[in-house]
């Protein structure tokens, strides 16, 4: 028997294989699913803040493959299999209200959720056919970061989550973790995302031209990482910076809104979760404050350092880069450096 994966399923499926999920190696159960949202626990007792679960896209199958070894498809190639411990359905109302703190599809984190399968189904899949994602050369799995923060002699790895081009505020918190850090991984996310992020290549492209041009490369390590986004706000952070622990990472940046949408989450309402969290996962967050052009100061600065009035700064954000793009203004250099601007265009956007 045999059941058809998406790639984000697949993606998952081999991110669990790899250890980046750790410490769960398998799609999660029923009452799992149920124990994260609610408690932040898998059953063992691990902290654990968002589920991997694994959608039935066949329903047909749905009394068939409980307690069966099922083939895994994916574009009609048989890529690994799973062993099926149960099939079930998620109260998706429910979990949204614990997840994402809201049930409104407005939310892409939550629209994506309910447009998920009805059922799921849990069990440790096996995959002997890796995505081809895994043999690009910007892909590193957790063991390849841990050698290369080996090899590199860096006792100390600040994690940078991003799913956007560099603009100058990150720019600024990548600087910042490296006076605390000996290096930094650049880790973008590029699985699923919501219309209007920017595509991988434009990422790549990017961060290509600020690593060459303009940080010390050695203390730099930029790769991929495969693995959908929840938008899930605070409780995403957590699970940001539990991942990037299993890729070596001492210390995790948090910035505004992280992981957040539109206005459903408060500007530092990750920071808050992290410090609550924090004992828990076993990593440092840096927490920094929203970075800004002031025009008093004339450089990056927050509210940490800046003492001037609103209308002497000038907010820095992905948005705003986007809606230039779109819009074809010209940027200033304040907002992205030129070079990285002269080499973004419309067609970079999803
Ligand atoms: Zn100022």
């Amino acid at each position: 028997m045999q059941i058809i994966i998406s790639l984000d399923d697949y993606c998952k499926a081999y991110n669990l294989q790899i250890g980046v999920y750790r410490p769960l190696i398998y799609f999660v159960g029923s009452s799992e699913l149920s124990s994260i949202a609610k408690e932040f626990k898998l059953k063992n007792g691990s902290f654990y803040p968002l589920p991997i679960y694994l959608p039935l896209r066949d329903k047909n199958l749905l009394d068939k493959v409980s307690g069966k070894k099922i083939d895994l498809i994916y574009e009609n190639d048989l890529v690994g299999f799973i062993e099926v411990s149960e099939v079930y359905e998620p109260n998706k109302d429910d979990l949204c209200i614990d997840i994402f703190g809201t049930k409104d599809k407005a939310h892409p984190g939550v629209k994506y959720f309910f447009d998920e399968p009805k059922y799921f189904i849990s069990g440790k899949p096996t995959i002997f056919k890796a995505p081809s994602f895994a043999n690009e050369k910007h892909f590193m799995s957790p063991d390849q970061v841990k050698a290369e923060k080996l090899k590199r002699g860096f006792k100390t790895l600040a994690g940078f989550q991003t799913r956007n081009i560099p603009h100058r505020a990150h720019e600024h918190l990548q600087r910042t973790s490296l006076e605390v850090c000996d290096g930094i991984l650049i880790h973008p996310l590029v699985g699923w995302k919501k219309a209007g992020d920017f595509n991988k290549e434009a990422i790549i492209r990017a961060y290509k031209i600020l690593i060459d041009n303009f940080y010390p490369k050695n203390n730099v390590i930029f790769s991929l990482f495969y693995s959908p986004m929840f938008y899930a706000g605070p409780r995403e952070a957590l699970f940001h910076a539990l991942v990037r622990k299993n890729f070596g990472c001492t210390h995790f940046i948090v910035g505004r809104d992280h992981a957040g949408v539109g206005n459903f989450y408060k500007l530092y309402e990750a920071h808050e979760m992290a410090s609550n969290f924090a004992d828990l996962l076993d990593i440092k967050f840096l927490l920094l404050r929203e970075p800004y052009y002031c025009k008093v100061c004339g450089t990056i600065v927050s509210d940490k350092h800046c003492s001037h009035s609103k209308n002497m700064i000038c907010k820095i954000s992905g948005t705003t880069v986007r809606q230039s793009i779109i819009k074809g203004n010209i940027m200033p250099d304040w907002l992205i450096r030129n070079q990285i601007a002269n080499v973004l265009s419309k067609q970079d956007l999803i």
